[in-house]
């Protein structure tokens, strides 16, 4: 039985954009490099779910899906509204679990009451945290709008609740070198992290990570295929076993992208990190 995660943008905001915490975002986002083509905002979650389990249908002979609220702050919204969301996807034939994707300042207590009452129904439940780096003047410098100590501390209490956490790392933000970026390892090793995903700056068109980027290029490593994959093989080798990794790399759509610009599939960058992993 293959089990496929189907994106889904659940229409939540975020507290960086609707002025909670700040405005305008933090400084790489793009927020239409959120979705899949099957993935549309002003779809009803169970059209999104029918819709993505039609793009992967046949792809094996028996599949079940997860329903993946990954735009924006999936857990941003009162929790009538979250319950109702994620009810809906999980009333999708076929549909055994949920991957609720956020950022470390929208997870408390109550969302985290509300996740364990549903994995309590029999689905499974786990959590992404978009942390993206534990250096507080990068998260200043990104307008991220939250603090090292809040990603912390999220991780901490879904771990008290026994949800697992994956964690998103974005390697080459701007300030940080190869040494800040191997160190956020140091940090991984002593918290309850399940799983990881690490991400390459990507530098998108209308953001304004642009403008900086063109502005003060010195400021970014400026990663080729090798220098990259040698920088995720040397972190991941840094890491305690039992951190998963669930992703060496992502990869935006070619006409948003400005740089890095790889030229080669995601499936090419990761064999060239796990080859590089092997050797050593
Ligand atoms: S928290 Fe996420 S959705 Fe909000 S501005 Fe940052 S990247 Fe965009």
């Amino acid at each position: 039985m293959k089990l496929q995660k189907i994106m889904l943008d659940g229409g939540f905001s975020c507290p960086n954009r609707d002025g909670r915490v700040g405005q305008g975002g933090c400084t790489f986002c793009l927020c239409e490099s959120f979705n899949p083509a099957y993935c549309r905002r002003h779809s009803t979650i169970t059209e999104q779910m029918e819709a993505g389990k039609k793009f992967f249908e046949g792809k094996y002979p028996r599949m079940q899906y997860l329903a993946y609220f990954q735009a924006y702050s999936s857990t941003y919204a009162p929790l009538e509204v979250l319950r109702r969301r994620y009810d809906e996807a999980l009333a999708v034939e076929d549909v055994v679990g949920l991957v609720v994707a956020t950022r470390p300042d929208c997870i408390d207590d109550d969302v985290l009451a509300l996740l364990v009452s549903i994995r309590e129904r029999g689905y499974s439940v786990a959590i992404e945290l978009g942390c993206e780096t534990f250096h507080d003047r990068t998260l200043a410098r990104v307008n991220r709008g939250h603090t090292s100590r809040q990603s912390v501390e999220a991780i901490r209490l879904c771990h008290k609740y026994g949800l697992p956490v994956t964690v998103h790392l974005m390697f080459g933000l701007p300030g940080e070198d190869r040494d800040d970026i191997l160190a956020e390892a140091d940090i991984l090793n002593a918290l309850p992290v399940a799983s990881l995903k690490i991400h390459q700056l990507q530098i998108l068109r209308g953001t304004r990570m642009a403008r900086e980027w063109e502005e003060r290029k010195e400021d970014f490593l400026s990663f080729t295929l090798d220098t990259y994959a040698q920088l995720v093989a040397d972190f991941v080798q840094r890491l305690r076993g039992g951190i998963r990794i669930e992703r060496f790399a992502s990869s935006a759509p070619k006409d948003m992208l400005i740089s890095p610009r790889f030229g080669v599939k995601q499936s090419v960058v990761e064999a060239r990190i796990r080859a590089l992993m092997d050797k050593s």
